[in-house]
């Protein structure tokens, strides 16, 4: 018997131990009752211990030996006796955050249909930031007003029930997603907010659930994949973006919404540095060269601005590279001519065009004609 779904806050069971074998996998065990959520539907395995005349052994992992209604199979870090009666235990910090997810993306996924006409047809709540995948390609409007929907039923403290039902009875039921499973179905109604057909385990109400916030989303599989936390884990998050963002603040003297000011001039400021020394280097190996292995400037020109970042802002420290590179251009002598086709030393008319053209092959510097 799966206790769990008959109470998600119980944390204590006694049990029998029905079936007990090792393998190279490791240690197993069947218990005659269990509170151990086996890993499924998205929602990871309960761990714990369980005690009895063997003393205690960890409760590493529990899954399910057929889908929805096998036995739940106990993964153990020692083998225990079979016949003898245990006490299971729980860990209850892991499993209510499991309940803070699984309860949360019940509330999301209704929220996304409702704000978007999002379906939802895959959930991992694996890790604390949890993914809800989506069939549809989301907009950036919906999936906020999603946010704040679901936010607004976790303030609305809905109770959350669950309940058995057959098969015939599943028509009069308005599901958000049709079931998996065949026969019994358990339903998890959230108020008049959610229903859905689950054997997960879910918090009390609601308000429990919250704050959630929906951390970004990218395209995924055609659709959608959002990327949410919730309850502690959400406030955990918070927490410590803010602490980061209150020591960024604190090394620039201001205020941490006001970060962008100062990190986009210092990103300024660095590109034209890098752009400044990179002409400077350049011009200074050029003047140490002797005269015919000298760099011819507007073959090079292509290479000079593709070491541009595409983001720095147009004109940040372009004057020095930009006088720098002139300076060492003939056509900046007085009387020459502006263009490097007219004045042609080094070689034959094809020859310094196609040299011209392109970015600079290898290095960037030019052989002399004839070397
Ligand atoms: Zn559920």
């Amino acid at each position: 018997m799966r206790l769990y779904q008959l109470d998600s806050y119980a944390t204590r069971f006694q049990a029998r131990v029905e079936r007990a074998w090792s393998d190279p996998k490791g240690h197993h065990a069947v218990l005659s009752q269990t509170l151990f959520y086996p890993e499924s539907g998205g929602q990871p395995a309960d761990t714990g211990v369980l005690r009895g005349p063997f003393g205690e052994v960890r409760v590493l992992h529990a899954y399910e030996e057929e889908k929805a209604f096998g036995d739940v199979v106990h993964v153990l870090s020692a083998p225990v006796p079979e016949g003898v009666e245990v006490e299971g235990e729980i860990d209850w910090p892991r499993r209510f955050r499991h309940m803070q997810r699984h309860t949360a993306q019940h509330l999301l996924s209704q929220a996304l249909l409702r704000a978007g006409g999002y379906h939802t047809v895959a959930v991992s709540l694996d890790s604390p930031v949890c993914t809800v995948d989506l069939e549809e390609e989301a907009e950036e409007e919906g999936i906020q007003k999603a946010e704040a929907l679901a936010n607004f039923a976790v303030y609305a403290d809905y109770p959350v029930e669950a309940f058995f039902v057959s098969e015939e009875e599943l028509a009069q039921y308005p599901l958000r997603r049709p079931p998996k499973v065949r026969g019994k179905v358990r339903l998890v109604r959230i108020g008049d907010f959610d229903l859905a057909a689950c054997g997960g385990t879910h918090l009390k109400t609601s308000a429990q659930a919250g704050p959630i916030k929906v951390l970004r989303w990218e395209r995924y599989k055609g659709g959608t994949r959002v990327y949410f936390a919730a309850g502690w884990e959400a406030l955990e998050d918070y927490h410590a973006k803010h602490a980061l963002l209150s020591r960024l603040a604190l090394a620039f003297s201001t205020h941490p919404l006001e970060l962008e000011k100062p990190i986009k001039r210092l990103q300024e400021e660095l590109y034209a540095l890098k752009g400044e020394n990179l002409a400077l280097g350049e011009a200074l190996v050029e003047a140490l060269l002797p005269g015919p292995w000298r760099r011819k400037p507007s073959s090079c020109r292509p290479l000079f601005w593709r070491s541009w970042p595409r983001n720095s802002s147009p004109g940040a420290g372009r004057p020095s590279s930009w006088f720098l590179r002139r300076g060492a251009s003939p056509s900046s002598a007085p009387g020459a001519k502006r263009s490097w086709r007219g004045s042609r030393p080094w070689g034959p008319r094809g020859a310094a065009r196609r040299w011209s053209r392109g970015p600079c092959p290898g290095s960037g510097w030019r052989r002399p004609w004839g070397l």
